[in-house]
Parts: C-alpha cells; sequence; structure tokens
C-alpha cells in the first residue's frame, strides 16, 4: 500500500489534474443514478481506445469507461492495473441526477412535509390569509427552520420504510449530498438553509408551499423566507439542488399547482385523474389553494356564483411561465377559463404575459373570461375573498 494521507493526483491548471499518471478533467460526473462514483473526463487520448474524446476515468475503482472498445463481457468498462486512489479532491461539480417520477416525487415529498411539520409563525401566516386549520392540515404545508439542517434523512426514510440503500430521495429536487467531517450526508434544502442562516442573526421561518398535479400527486416545492424576500423582490422559489452534488432539477417540468378543495385531495388522490370544464388560472401555488378553498366555502354558505366559473385552479410560478398552463388544460379538458391574476400589475414584462396568455388561449378556442375588481378590496383574488368581497367575471 501506498502512503494513505499523501495525495496521488496533482492539480494542473484550473480545469485539469493528473490522477495515477492520467491527464483527466477535474468536474466529475455521476454516469449512473444508483451510484455515488464520479467519472473524468480524459485530457489526453483514452488509454484504451487511444481517442481524444467521449471516454472517461473513475479515480475511484480505477476504471476507464471507454466508447469505443468493449471488455470481454461485452460491456464499455476497462479495469486499470495499480492502486485505486481514495483520497480525491473535492469534486468541482456533479451532474446532476435525473429527476424522479411524480409518484416517487409524490412518496418523497410527503414523507418530508410530515417529518418538518409546520412552525408556528409560518401557520399563523397561513391562517391570516384565509385558510382553515383543516385546510392547512390537509394542504400539508410546512416549515423550515435552523434545526431542518440537522435531520438526518436517511433515518427518516428508514422508519417510512425505505432503507438506505433504496436512495428513495435520489432524483427529489431539494436533496444532495454534502461532505461533513469526511463524510457523505444526504440533506434537505442545504444551501436555501445556509442562505437563511447567513442573513438571519436569530431564528427564522420559510414555508414551503406543495405543487401537486392533476392526480394530486406532489411534484414540487416552492419556499419562501417569511422575512426576506429576493433581490427582485420575489417572494417564492423552488426547492431545486440543480448542480449540487447528487442534486436534480425542478426544470423541464409541467410546475403548475392543480388545487381542489381541501377534503378533495384524497380523494382524488390514488391515481384519478382531474378533469374539469372550467378552470380558473392565477400566478402562486397558495394563491391558488386560498381561491379554491374561498370559492367552495362559499358554495356551503349557499352562494355559487363562483363556483359555477370552476372548483379548481392552476397555478403557475410565475407569469413568464404562461405556456405551462396549455398542457395542463389539455390534460384536464377545459374548455373554459377565468384569468385571474393580481390587478397591480405594473411590471411590463408580466402584462406583455398576461397578453400573450390571453392570445394564446383564444387562438386554442378557449372561453376565456377575466375577474377583475377594485384593488381597494383586496391585491390578489385570493385577499379579495378572504375580505368578503366578490369579483366581476367578464368574458373577454
Ligand atoms: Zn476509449
Amino acid at each position: 500500500m501506498k502512503g494513505e494521507s499523501k495525495p496521488n493526483w496533482v492539480t494542473c491548471s484550473r480545469k485539469l489534474m493528473e490522477i495515477n499518471g492520467l491527464r483527466i478533467s477535474n468536474r466529475g460526473k455521476q454516469i449512473n443514478p444508483t451510484s455515488d462514483l464520479l467519472w473524468y473526463e480524459f485530457k489526453q487520448p483514452c488509454p484504451i481506445c487511444g481517442h481524444d474524446d467521449w471516454c472517461v476515468y473513475c479515480p475511484e475503482t480505477n476504471t476507464v469507461r471507454c466508447e469505443r472498445v468493449i471488455n470481454d463481457y461485452g460491456r464499455p468498462y476497462h479495469k486499470l492495473e495499480g492502486e485505486v486512489t481514495t483520497n480525491l479532491p473535492e469534486p468541482k461539480k456533479t451532474y446532476d441526477v435525473k429527476t424522479a417520477s411524480d409518484k416517487q416525487l409524490d412518496v418523497v415529498y410527503r414523507i418530508v412535509l410530515q417529518e418538518l411539520g409546520l412552525a408556528e409563525r409560518t401557520k399563523q401566516d397561513l391562517l391570516r390569509r384565509g385558510l382553515t386549520e383543516e385546510a392547512i392540515a390537509a394542504k400539508q404545508y410546512a416549515s423550515v427552520i435552523p434545526d431542518t439542517a440537522l435531520i438526518q434523512w436517511d433515518d427518516v426514510f428508514e422508519r417510512a420504510g425505505y432503507d438506505k440503500d433504496s436512495n428513495i430521495w435520489r432524483g427529489v429536487p431539494g436533496f444532495s449530498k454534502v461532505k461533513m467531517n469526511g463524510e457523505w450526508r444526504v440533506k434537505f434544502c442545504w444551501s436555501a438553509i445556509k442562505g437563511m442562516i447567513e442573513k438571519h442573526d436569530g431564528p427564522f421561518e420559510a414555508l414551503l408551499v406543495p405543487y401537486r398535479n392533476e392526480r394530486q400527486e406532489i411534484i414540487g416545492l416552492q419556499i419562501r423566507d417569511l422575512d426576506h424576500p429576493k433581490e427582485d423582490g420575489s417572494k417564492y422559489r423552488w426547492v431545486s439542488t440543480a448542480g449540487q452534488v447528487a442534486g436534480s432539477t425542478v426544470a423541464n417540468r409541467l410546475n403548475v399547482n392543480v388545487s381542489v378543495y381541501s377534503p378533495m385531495i384524497n380523494d382524488i388522490k390514488g391515481g384519478k385523474h382531474l378533469v374539469s370544464d372550467s378552470a380558473w388560472l392565477t400566478e402562486g401555488g397558495l394563491k391558488g389553494d386560498i381561491i379554491t378553498e374561498k370559492v367552495l366555502e362559499r358554495y356551503f354558505q349557499g352562494d355559487d356564483t363562483l363556483l359555477k366559473n370552476g372548483f379548481v385552479s392552476l397555478a403557475i410560478a410565475g407569469t413568464g411561465s404562461y405556456k405551462l398552463f396549455l398542457e395542463m388544460l389539455k390534460r384536464m379538458q377545459v374548455k373554459s377559463v377565468i384569468v385571474a391574476f393580481d390587478v397591480d400589475i405594473e411590471k411590463e414584462q408580466v402584462r406583455n404575459s398576461l397578453n400573450a396568455l390571453v392570445k394564446l388561449l383564444k387562438e386554442e378556442g378557449y372561453t376565456v373570461k377575466k375577474a377583475t375588481w377594485n384593488i381597494e378590496n383586496g391585491k390578489g383574488l385570493d385577499d379579495l375573498l378572504n375580505n368578503g368581497y366578490l369579483p366581476e367575471i367578464v368574458e373577454i
């Protein structure tokens, strides 16, 4: 055995290092989502095929994955002579794991939200916005607090019936691996928590809002620091670990929150695909949830003027992603929509997105209506309904 403590790698330049006499990139990537091994591109001819590109090397197993020459078993792996390298430099970057299926996201996010629970201030905030205790519980809002950083997620999943080797968290945005005291640990929202610890002197609370698909599976989470909006003034951002070790991305998904009256969630869940003739369209998952609750609350109080316009709301996270509505509307066989965005739209970009959305919906043959109201009675439709007012609904 060679001396364990002396590194057998040398950094040659910013992008290049030498390990076991091979010149490779210093950016490792995972090529198998179920394995932590990192593979590095050659910055020299491949020792197996002699070509300059494509083939990769794994120092931890001293193996080449050659894209041109297969081994005796028909596989691309070639183990080299000599020792493996265990004391590697910190990887510069790993590529994301493929994002998990909706079904797996739902399983993992439900476990996560249950484990996190709801901190008091976050709960008071939701009650103030007009949600009932029952709705808050059914929608499974949760809080991220400083202690969230200490959770041992492997143990949490094990208690829920998924052993460590199942790696059930893999491909679920928000999860990543972080090296602590020489050991890789599974963490949730790690960089967000670190960011909030830096910003806040004392304790903090952040709200997690689940986004549900047309089967009421939780497929994404948005997070809002209760005290600090982002620099551009927006309050929410996606829980994502794109570009982090064993992380995954929320991009390229149908990130629309399909919101139904909270007691219905568990009736629909279990594979039933929601369809509806009409739907409310808005921006912000929580806003969508509140609108749906209020529509049904009013109905049970004997007023069906809102319910006539639809019992379900679809919410995108930002007006820029308005095209996502189209795919969800098709899936849910919607024919008529009520556009209900905030009335104080000042940003030209947002106005343009809305105009483009209305145009697109009309071109696609939807009946398009718009909810309008006096801003003094509420900024968003959620506030308006919570304040006891009704919008005016006009066809456009
Ligand atoms: Zn090769």
